[in-house]
């Protein structure tokens, strides 16, 4: 992996992704919710040719989300999208023993509802890839501070180990506002109503000014801002081994 950070440290994000698609060709997917910084990643993807993206539709998104998701395809048609469906079984199960909204109650029935929407999905996702680049951004979160540009990771349900590249991660927010405004990059409304970062609509608030970025995500809870994707169970970055 030191090799592999040695090759990309020194260059643009473009220039790491281009370099992601020659490495890995199809073996490496853009994971995107359709954020800002996913949005500027899809843009210069798009400029290198056809390229990959999963989602993952928890069925707990925003309207605005899904009017991206279709915004986007049509705006960029070399993307190959791919959107991961939680287990059918398994959301009944969970709703109709914990109820619709589960994760209010505790933190340990959000983290439930995190494993049946994404976890299990994002692990189904990533089945079969070497690689999968993130939007992550080092001034997101302390956590996300810690990570590197290129890093070795685990798929959580089977342990494979996997590439993960975060070619954001030295980008402030203005340079993420900056390119798509200088590159008319179609991006969420919600954006526009003070919402920095956007997942699940029950899950995400907007902020008021001044507050930390990822202050309205489960808002409920006092210390926890991140979902499960990049992090272990104790919020630590367990399945990421920093190089
Ligand atoms: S963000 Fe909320 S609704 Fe979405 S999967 Fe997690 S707990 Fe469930």
């Amino acid at each position: 992996m030191e090799n592999l950070l040695v090759e990309i440290k020194d260059r643009s994000a473009a220039e790491i992704l281009a370099w992601a698609l020659d490495k890995f060709g199809a073996k490496v997917a853009l994971a995107s919710s359709f954020g800002a910084e996913d949005m500027v990643m899809i843009d210069m993807m798009a400029k290198l040719g056809q390229f990959k993206v999963f989602t993952l539709d928890t069925g707990r998104l925003h309207e605005e989300t899904y009017q991206l998701i279709c915004q986007a395809r049509e705006r960029y048609p070399q993307m190959d999208l791919r959107v991961m469906f939680p287990d059918r079984t398994a959301v009944e199960e969970m709703v109709n023993s914990k109820g619709i909204n589960l994760f209010y109650e505790s933190v340990e029935n959000r983290k439930a509802c995190c494993y049946v929407r994404k976890i299990e999905p994002l692990s189904r996702a990533l089945a079969g890839l070497d690689a999968w680049i993130t939007g992550l951004r080092a001034d997101q979160t302390p956590n996300r501070s810690a990570m590197n540009l290129i890093e070795t990771d685990r798929v959580p349900l089977t342990q494979q180990t996997i590439v993960k590249i975060n070619p954001l991660l030295h980008w402030t927010n203005d340079q993420v506002w900056n390119y798509i405004k200088e590159n008319n990059v179609p991006y969420n409304v919600l954006h526009d109503r003070g919402f920095p970062s956007i997942g699940c609509a029950p899950c995400t608030r907007a902020i008021e000014p001044g507050e930390d970025l990822r202050a309205g995500r489960w808002w409920w809870e006092l210390d926890n801002k991140e979902c499960g994707l990049h992090v272990g169970a104790e919020g630590k970055l367990v399945r990421a081994t920093v190089t």
